[in-house]
């Protein structure tokens, strides 16, 4: 069984921020402990007394207005801990991959960013789980605050009826579940992926993504990204590296 912890990172309604992103993490069951593991050991860090009440959250980090983060001095010294969440994937396994979809809310005006990001995600995410080993299972875990009744209904009529690309997700079992992000450090590890990609595209800022480019799903045969999609009407000038490898491959 394969996992997906998803989060999300922009805001739909904020005009001042130009892009939606859904994005997360692939761990297959037997890594969950591992990787669940090290973050603790980052909080433990952080607050020796009190590992469990630390919470990674990238935007409140960096904002360093929330405790524990309003005793951190200095904006690089939070920078750096978002960088050391997401580094933890550096000793992961290969088969412990990323995946992301940033939407250009301009460039679908009439469609709800939410519901596209998850459509692609989910579809990719299918995709992966066929193409690795036959008969994979996935399943797809969301921070509880993402939209969760509109993405549960999304994700039974997708299995009924196919998504709009007209191929079921017949790998992905059940409804996805939904989590208090306190409860879970792997939905934090998502939670940092998705603003690393916000970052990337609603910024150019790659400080953060840089840590983490070379994990999203891709397949070395075809040398093309799979795992990060972006969503752009002008995605064929665009020069990213999820609209060229769209491009070469
Ligand atoms: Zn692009």
């Amino acid at each position: 069984m394969y996992i997906l912890y998803l989060d999300d990172s922009g805001s739909v309604i904020n005009p001042s921020e130009e892009y939606f992103v859904l994005g997360g993490l692939c761990v297959p069951e037997n890594s969950l402990r591992w990787l669940s593991y090290k973050i603790e050991q980052l909080a433990e860090r952080i607050a020796p007394e009190s590992p469990s009440s630390v919470e990674f959250h990238a935007s409140a980090i960096f904002g360093g207005r929330e405790k524990p983060w309003d005793e951190i001095p200095g904006r690089l010294s939070r920078v750096n801990i978002i960088k050391d969440v997401l580094l933890t994937l550096q000793e992961a396994n290969p088969d412990i991959v990323t995946f992301a979809c940033a939407v250009h809310k301009a460039s679908y005006l009439a469609q709800d960013p939410v519901h596209i990001a998850f459509e692609d995600v989910s579809s990719r995410f299918n995709h992966f789980l066929g193409r690795i080993t036959p008969n994979s299972r996935g399943l797809i875990v969301l921070d509880k605050s993402v939209h969760e009744t509109s993405l549960q209904e999304l994700a039974i009529s997708f299995r009924r009826s196919g998504n709009t690309w007209g191929s079921q997700l017949r790998n992905i079992c059940e409804v996805p579940l939904f989590v208090d992000s306190k409860a879970s450090r792997l939905i934090q590890l998502a939670d940092h992926i998705a603003y690393a990609v916000f970052r990337r595209y609603n910024a150019n800022d790659i400080n953060y993504f840089n840590c983490i480019e070379h994990r999203f799903d891709s397949d070395p045969a075809t040398n093309t990204i799979h795992g990060l999609s972006h969503l752009h009407r002008n995605h064929l000038t665009c020069t990213c590296p999820a609209c060229l490898s769209r491009r070469t491959s």
